[in-house]
């Protein structure tokens, strides 16, 4: 019978391993650049009172907002560096680090 010049069992192992090492060789910031910036004008992040600069938010409009409140210490943001980041809410989208929308949550 013919022998495979490759083992089964090696080649998903190399599969496997190839999918757990890319992802970690990525550039830092590579995901942010392919993202679209959110804007204050977009249907979702006006309806979530998304505002780039959280200093410009009005606290009698937006009542749960506190000053000490960014999307940099927010649970959503995604990891990286950077200005803009990834947030969990807005998919495709990056979110401006010292910004703030409505559903705010303390990073733990
Ligand atoms: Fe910023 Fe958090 Fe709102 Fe995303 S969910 S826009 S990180 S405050």
């Amino acid at each position: 019978m013919h022998k495979p010049k490759f083992d089964r069992r090696q080649l998903l192992k190399g599969a496997l391993l190839g999918a757990a090492v890319l992802p970690a060789l990525r550039p830092e910031g590579a995901d942010a650049a392919a993202l679209v910036k959110l804007t204050e004008d977009d249907p979702t992040g006006k309806a979530l009172g998304y505002h780039i600069d959280a200093k410009k938010v009005d606290a009698k409009a937006f009542p749960t907002y506190k000053p000490t409140q960014t999307c940099l210490n927010c649970v959503q943001l995604q990891a990286g560096t950077g200005n803009d980041r990834g947030c969990n809410l807005f998919p495709g989208k990056s979110v401006a680090v010292g910004g703030w929308c409505k559903v705010w949550v303390q990073k733990p």
